[in-house]
């Protein structure tokens, strides 16, 4: 591929490489390279002859985002890639035939040494053994997104108050024990928008007497201000995230 590094700058760059993990749809036509960049955005490059000639990213940014240089380093890591697609008729012959009788009698020893061999002649066959092994370890969002929502639950509005001594435990080991676990598997997202529905429901009801109020305040505002410089995020959020973050700097020193 040319020179595509001339098109992003230095910290979009940086901020990218990680994402070549988390690349997912592949399609390309000779002419139009689509992926879905974490789980998320489009991103659709002009490749022609293994060159780059345009492209853009249904994120908010548009073009010369984190997304489309994370595609591109995962086609710098992959260039097969781009050839396996031009070369389809050969995989059209293969694919009619049947192994699954092989594939009852042989070993796995001898499964996992052709498996070795394979994945360093070809990363795409690696690249999609990753992803289908390491996707079962991967954050459950919905698993802490069901956690915040009971612990608030629990300490749910009486006679128009939360009851903060209900979710006070429970809701500072979250803060303090699950986001940054988040923030470590590079869940920035789910991370940031947790810790401001947490913010939201303090908004008009501040316990400034509790300490664990304070400490679940502090923790919010350390982790919210990593996020912010390290991630990418929606405008709707960063509005949550101000609204919030200027009731705590008036309020925690
Ligand atoms: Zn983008």
């Amino acid at each position: 591929m040319n020179c595509w590094k001339n098109n992003f700058n230095e910290k979009t760059l940086n901020q990218a490489i990680k994402y070549k993990n988390n690349i997912e749809n592949i399609n390309y036509d000779g002419y139009t390279f689509r992926a879905t960049v974490k789980s998320k955005f489009s991103v659709e490059l002009i490749i022609q002859d293994n060159l780059l000639f345009d492209m853009s990213c249904s994120c908010a940014k548009k073009s010369s985002c984190t997304h489309e240089a994370g595609l591109l380093y995962f086609l710098e890591e992959f260039p097969e890639i781009l050839e396996d697609f031009t070369n389809v008729t050969e995989a059209d012959k293969i694919s009619d035939l049947d192994v699954s009788d092989d594939l009852k009698v042989i070993s796995d020893t001898k499964l996992k040494k052709f498996l070795k061999k394979e994945f360093k002649k070809n990363p795409k066959l690696k690249y999609n053994f990753i992803k289908q092994f390491k996707s079962e370890s991967l954050i459950d969002s919905k698993a802490y997104e069901k956690k915040l929502k009971s612990i608030l639950r629990n300490g749910g509005k009486e006679m128009g108050f939360y009851k903060l001594h209900n979710m006070r435990t429970p809701l500072k080991k979250f803060v303090k024990k699950d986001i940054p676990l988040l923030i470590q598997q590079n869940e920035y997202e789910l991370a940031f928008k947790l810790l401001n529905d947490i913010m939201d429901i303090f908004n008009d009801q501040i316990y400034w007497d509790d300490d664990a109020w304070y400490e679940i305040a502090y923790y919010y505002r350390e982790y919210v201000y990593f996020l912010l410089e390290n991630g990418e995020f929606g405008e709707h959020d960063k509005m949550r995230v101000q609204r919030n973050l200027s009731i705590i700097n008036d309020l925690v020193i």
